[in-house]
């Protein structure tokens, strides 16, 4: 967690929300997965316990006005008449999206959008960085060396050495992360000590799925087409695919894609050829995971975005307070211009 996340939940924690509420905006807020049971939380990161996601959903219920995308272009142009105004978002595509997360948010009433990546709805392919990760942490111990990383000494509690391999993947082009994650596939995957690579949560929808959910009225949106940073180290025409194939995909698949979401998100996963590539590729709006609150004078196309916790207890005095990143991600807007 950031240390602007941090500050954040601890000012939530201390501020009523009748003292905020008259400074909030309108936000946009996600989640990935949720699951009936969180078995372990190092390597199930990005799925939310069934039980904190319903106290999540029934407190956005009860405190916020939880509205559709297609309202985003009257929250922008009047942030002010939409201070309650939550715009509810789910990334990556998890199985787990139609067989928990969709029920609960259906007895609730409460409308979402679901960013896929469409590679990995096409094939069912891990997300490589949840891959990397299950490796670096279930291997055996020892000294490996893996292409574009470098050595890498697993020994006892590795979290520190797993998050450093991990953050050095991150920043690498698609081509050479792919390569080096294939290495660590051969080189980590010893048969005796194997770890549960292959965990339930991390399976992706398939096309049926994802086309039922949006008969049920899910606002289906692009999460690139590959799940992986789209920062200026990739080249042009990497960009311009993560940008143009999933919209294809969905399209062929289910129908209107309008809405974009990075992969990642953050300031150092969105360079200024990506979000020009999601403009030239027809999106209305495309969304970062940097917090914020939103508002007219944003670029359409790099709009601030609240990634929830595991478990959310001061939503109520939060999500006003993500107005203390806009100016943040005014300056962040202004350099990748
Ligand atoms: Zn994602």
């Amino acid at each position: 967690m950031s240390w602007r996340t941090t500050v954040l939940r601890k000012a939530a924690a201390a501020l009523p929300p009748a003292l905020l509420r008259p400074f909030g905006g309108p936000a946009a807020i996600f989640f990935h997965g949720v699951e009936r049971r969180i078995v372990d939380p190092r390597l199930q990161i990005n799925h939310h316990d069934i039980e904190r996601f319903g106290e999540i959903a029934e407190t956005l219920k009860r405190n916020f006005d939880v509205t559709p995308l297609s309202e985003v272009p009257f929250a922008l142009r009047r942030p002010a008449r939409h201070r309650r105004t939550v715009f509810l978002m789910s990334d990556d595509g998890y199985a787990n999206t139609a067989t928990v997360a969709a029920g609960v948010l259906r007895n609730l009433d409460l409308p979402w959008a679901l960013f896929v990546s469409t590679w990995h709805i096409d094939t069912g392919e891990l997300n490589r960085m949840t891959l990397a990760r299950a490796l670096l942490h279930g291997a055996a111990e020892g000294d490996y060396t893996f292409p574009h990383i470098g050595p890498c000494a697993l020994n006892g509690s590795r979290h520190h050495v797993a998050d450093v391999v991990l953050s050095r993947l991150r920043l690498l082009p698609a081509e050479a992360a792919e390569n080096a994650v294939a290495t660590m596939m051969t080189a980590l995957k010893r048969p005796k000590c194997a770890p549960p690579l292959y965990n339930a949560s991390e399976q992706f929808l398939n096309w049926n799925q994802v086309r039922t959910l949006a008969g049920q009225g899910v606002t289906i949106g692009a999460h690139a087409h590959w799940h992986w940073p789209m920062h200026d180290r990739q080249e042009a025409k990497y960009l311009r695919d993560q940008a143009e194939l999933p919209r294809r995909r969905i399209e062929q698949e289910v129908g209107s894609c309008r809405y974009f979401a990075y992969p990642f998100g953050n300031a150092g996963d969105v360079g200024s050829q990506a979000w020009k590539a999601v403009r030239e590729a027809g999106y209305d709006y495309a969304f970062t995971t940097l917090a914020g609150t939103l508002h007219a004078k944003q670029n359409p196309w790099l709009l601030p975005r609240y990634g929830l916790a595991p478990q959310e207890s001061d939503l109520p005095s939060l999500l006003p307070l993500l107005r203390l990143g806009n100016s943040r991600v005014a300056r962040w807007q202004r350099q990748l211009n």
